[in-house]
């Protein structure tokens, strides 16, 4: 595993690239300077890993748009401490942004590929989130509930109950919603029963599946 300076330099533009687009949080700004995104993807893309663009992974599977990761963590901006369930584990690459902000992490993957993969790859670039979950994420994690923020990093045909269930009083669910594109969506649980709702535009996704294969 290389990380050069010429990685680093290239990281470095596409936080210019980001900064551009609207991503105005210096942390998640600084973790994209940090991660060494090439690692985690195929090597025959890896001279591609500093264009903002999605890639394929294992199992069909694509690592998020840099901008879409960082918009994500972004808008739930990410405080030390937060305990955090994100869906779709997928390449590990934005559970490894949100650690690097200082969140505890829980991250669910339902393809076992792609759990396997990353819960050996993470840990050793110095990645280690509370627990890699080989599930469902429309059930979410009950287990560890309440979540100060959750995060699905998959389309979502519709919003799953066990995911607004599973937030804290005042915590955020961001989830694309949608079959063929997706709308980034917002909630806020005000209270126990009430939430509030924030579109945040279209976003284009790999679907969240309902069945295993
Ligand atoms: N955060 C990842 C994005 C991967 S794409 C990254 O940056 O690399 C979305 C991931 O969600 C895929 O790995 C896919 O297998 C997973 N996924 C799809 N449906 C799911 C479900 N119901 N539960 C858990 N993971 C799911």
């Amino acid at each position: 595993m290389k990380d050069t300076s010429k990685h680093q330099g290239l990281r470095k533009q596409l936080a210019d690239v980001l900064k551009k687009k609207g991503i105005i949080d210096d942390h998640v700004l600084k973790a994209i300077k940090l991660i060494p995104r090439h690692l985690f993807i195929d090597s025959s893309f890896a001279d591609h890993a500093y264009q903002d663009k999605a890639f394929p992974i294992a199992a069909e599977q694509t690592i998020s748009q840099p901008f879409t990761v960082a918009f994500q963590t972004q808008t739930l901006s990410i405080n030390s401490g937060d305990k955090i369930l994100e869906i779709g584990t997928g390449s590990g690459y934005q559970t490894a942004v949100l650690i690097e902000l200082g969140a505890s992490v829980y991250t669910i993957e339902r393809q076992h590929e792609l759990f396997k993969k990353t819960s050996l790859f993470l840990p050793k670039l110095g990645y280690v989130p509370k627990k890699f979950i080989f599930g469902d994420g429309y059930k979410g994690f009950k287990e560890k509930a309440p979540f100060d923020k959750i995060l699905v990093t998959a389309g979502a045909p519709f919003v799953p109950k066990p995911l607004l269930s599973q937030l804290k009083v005042g915590g955020k669910l961001l989830i694309p919603v949608g079959d063929e594109k997706q709308v980034m969506t917002l909630f806020i649980r005000k209270t126990s029963k009430e939430f509030e709702k924030h579109e945040l535009g279209d976003f284009s996704f790999v679907p969240m599946l309902q069945k295993k294969n």
